[in-house]
């Protein structure tokens, strides 16, 4: 479904700085991918140049999802084929409500798609569904996006989102932090529900702890702007008892 080659980024406002320096991945449906790595190793910026975030420059390589090339598709169009970020931060946007951003979304994506666009009684009830994977209550959904939502209620949202939207590759950058442990199973548990064979999950974490709960097919380690290890989930049991630096010192020795 995704694959990434060999990909060179910089942000626009610093050139000389390259932030990704060859990334090779490669995601196909049905699959779990975990993306760990130390702060500051370019995993954020990756989730987001896939999303197609407008502050970076791709000055090499290639973004393929389906075997096409998405490097000129703005956000948006990428958000139509499936592609799904879940930001760091979330950011709020007050007096719009989780229900009607929601309800918009999920109809731009089924009309391009030719498929049945909802009224909001129709989306009423198919996000009512949803909302029983996160644990929260109706008027969770009436309230406006993300404003004086707690961290936790946040990374829920996010799920909810994903829940809704139902895309087929998911990026969640951080989804895990700030959570305490029954939050954080709930975000778990949700994650674990949409997972299916026609989609894909990229976990974008700096911690082990949710991976405890979600099972990777595949756990790569990004340091400094390359994926410098890949492997199945004893990678991270690994990463947990001893830390990155084993990775980082052999990344320099390198090269
Ligand atoms: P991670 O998510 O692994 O912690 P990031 O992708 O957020 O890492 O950042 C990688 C590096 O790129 C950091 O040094 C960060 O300061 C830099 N960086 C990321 N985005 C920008 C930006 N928009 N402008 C300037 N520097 C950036
Ligand atoms: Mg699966
Ligand atoms: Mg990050």
């Amino acid at each position: 479904m995704l694959e990434i080659k060999d990909l060179h980024v910089r942000v626009e406002e610093d050139p000389s700085e390259k932030i990704l320096k060859g990334v090779n991945l490669k995601v196909n449906e049905g699959e779990i991918h975990a993306i760990m790595g130390p702060n500051g190793s370019g995993k954020s910026t990756l989730s987001k140049v896939v999303a197609g975030h407008e502050a970076y420059e791709v000055t090499q390589g290639d973004i393929l999802f389906d075997g096409e090339s998405i490097l000129e598709l703005e956000a948006d169009e990428r958000a139509h084929l499936g592609i799904f970020l879940a930001f760091q931060y979330p950011v709020e946007v007050p007096g719009v409500t989780n229900k009607n951003l929601l309800r918009q979304a999920y109809n731009t994506v089924a009309k391009e798609r030719g498929r049945h666009e909802l009224d909001p009684l129709e989306f009423e009830d198919y996000a009512l569904e949803k909302l029983k994977l996160i644990d929260m209550k109706k008027e969770f959904m009436d309230r406006s996006v993300n404003a004086g939502f707690s961290g936790g209620e946040k990374k829920r949202n996010e799920i909810f989102q994903m829940a809704v939207l139902n895309p087929r590759l998911s990026f969640l950058d951080e989804t895990d932090s700030g959570l305490d442990i029954d939050a954080l199973k709930i975000v778990a548990n949700g994650i674990n529900e949409i997972s299916a064979d026609d989609n894909a999950v990229v976990l974008v974490t700096h911690y082990q702890r949710i991976l405890d709960y979600v099972t990777p097919d595949y756990v790569h380690v990004m340091i400094d702007g390359k994926i410098a290890k890949s492997g199945d989930k004893d990678l991270a049991i690994k990463l947990e008892d001893q830390g990155y630096d084993w990775l980082t010192n052999a990344a320099s020795v390198n090269g």
